[in-house]
């Protein structure tokens, strides 16, 4: 009987261990602290715990000679015998806007319990690391003046950044267009082109710089936007179009076909669209720290079919079925027309690219981008240089166009903008050259390095180093079927 008691009393003792004493401390990892932590550095904090679950999380931050703050924390109260049934957690803590803390040498630490009895015998924070917290934004000013841009068209402004801006630019609304360092002989200057986008006329432009802890400034642009009404037009969709082109762009692109033609449309016209404007934004985001050209942008030759964000209304037997902007001018002539390069510049794309069809996409610099789409046949590869005026395809009717037209967008950073500005030879010299021109230029980058002439290559071993090898680039003449 007694060995039976003491049987009883041994499992009632290893019950209560294993379940109310256990000895699985959480654990925490954390990601992407930097040694200076500041206002805006994302930090993410990941408990975990495999045996009662997690009783308590808090992240704090404890500056010498301060007392702690609490940066975040989560509680979890038991809900069963059990524990609290919470095995994993994560938090994002920031330094708050507004939250006071010294500047200089802290310790960033993450606390967690579990509900284990021995939790109480756990008096250390599970994660301890040394930081320099930085909450001083970086200066920034903004030396341009008397911004008028208009809605859906572009501006130029001149900021004026601290040493330790980590990046700068003007952000309207949800766009970031980041500025350019190098182009003036102050390295403390930056140019940077921005645009009030079509589908966003209320957004205020304003300059931001922030540093590499975060630290964000923002100082508002001497600005007035300029309103503007867009043109409404409605395009009539036939059965005869749709059986020629949906089944080709849906196989093209990789998207199912339902079988259904409107259906199938609609999947080009809203998926692919914004799927090929994700991808341009994609390759637009690095450009050349100087603008490649002096003159205004060239228009080739011929009728506009379209203009820049004219709102289309979509119809089929009579039926609205869809609505879409159109971002940029589609000009058609003859079949099969040159297509010139409407500036100096480097081809950054050359290839099939969603609705745009066969398209060429030239960097200008400085964030400017043209693109041109709907390409017959495509005559320049990516990496090469070229003038304003030199042939870069064929027009055609690739993609999703319904005749032979050339498409033509003028982008900054992927962002559509007017390209009748770009056209305008007065525009351009207002808004854009007399401003980079008020500050001296950055000495132009010393030429590519000179290949070696046989009789000076110092080794026989010496690699062809090939100077300005036009980059690896993809084969030549993508034409279209
Ligand atoms: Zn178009």
């Amino acid at each position: 009987m007694r060995a039976l008691v003491a049987l009883f009393v041994l499992f009632v003792i290893a019950t209560l261990v294993a379940t109310r004493a256990e000895p699985l401390a959480p654990t925490v990892t954390v990601e992407g602290i930097p040694d200076t932590v500041g206002r805006g550095t994302p930090m993410r904090v990941t408990a975990k715990d495999r045996g009662s679950g997690l009783a308590h999380v808090e992240v704090r931050l404890v500056p010498d000679g301060s007392d702690a703050l609490v940066l975040a924390r989560q509680d979890f109260p038991r809900t069963g015998w059990f524990g609290s049934g919470v095995y994993e957690t994560t938090l994002a803590p920031t330094l708050g806007a507004n939250v006071p803390v010294p500047e200089g040498h802290a310790k960033l630490e993450v606390w967690a319990t579990d509900h284990s009895w021995l939790s109480a015998l756990r008096r250390s924070p599970r994660y301890t690391r040394d930081v320099n917290v930085d909450v001083t934004p970086p200066a920034l000013g903004v030396l341009s003046k008397r911004h008028a841009p208009r809605v859906g068209g572009s501006e130029l402004a001149v900021l004026k950044v601290g040493p330790d801006a980590a990046d700068s630019g003007v952000q309207v609304g949800d766009v970031f267009f980041p500025a350019t360092a190098g182009f003036f002989k102050d390295p403390t200057l930056r140019a940077v082109l921005f645009a009030v986008p079509e589908n966003a006329p209320a957004a205020v432009p304003v300059a931001v710089a922030t540093d590499g802890a975060g630290n964000r400034a923002e100082v508002s642009l001497d600005v007035r936007v300029e309103p503007r009404k867009f043109a409404e037009k409605t395009l009539p969709i036939n059965d005869a179009f749709l059986s020629r082109k949906v089944p080709e762009l849906l196989a093209a692109n990789g998207l199912q076909d339902s079988g259904n033609l409107v259906d199938g449309y609609l999947r080009i016209n809203r998926d692919l669209r914004q799927a090929t404007e994700a991808r341009i934004r994609e390759l637009c985001r690095d450009s050349a720290p100087t603008t490649l050209w002096t003159e205004s942008f060239l228009r080739m030759p011929a009728a506009p079919l379209s203009g820049f964000a004219d709102r289309r209304t979509y119809t089929y037997n009579g039926q609205v079925i869809d609505h879409q902007t159109h971002l940029g001018y589609d000009l058609a002539s003859l079949k099969n027309m040159p297509v010139p390069a409407a500036n100096a510049g480097r081809v950054v794309f050359a290839g099939p690219l969603g609705i745009y069809g066969n398209a060429v996409i030239l960097d200008h610099g400085v964030g400017l981008f043209s693109l041109y789409g709907h390409l017959s046949e495509i005559g320049v590869t990516q990496g090469a240089e070229v003038k304003r005026g030199d042939p870069i395809g064929k027009t055609g009717d690739t993609g999703l166009a319904a005749g032979d037209h050339l498409h033509f967008s003028m982008m900054i950073h992927g962002v559509h903008v007017d390209p009748v500005e770009w056209w305008d030879h007065h525009w351009i010299g207002d808004h854009v050259l007399a401003r980079l021109a008020e500050y001296p230029k950055a000495p132009p980058p010393p030429p590519p390095t000179p290949v070696a002439t046989p009789a000076a290559a110092p080794t026989g071993a010496a690699a062809p180093t090939g100077a300005a090898a036009p980059a690896a680039a993809a084969p030549l003449g993508e034409s279209s079927p």
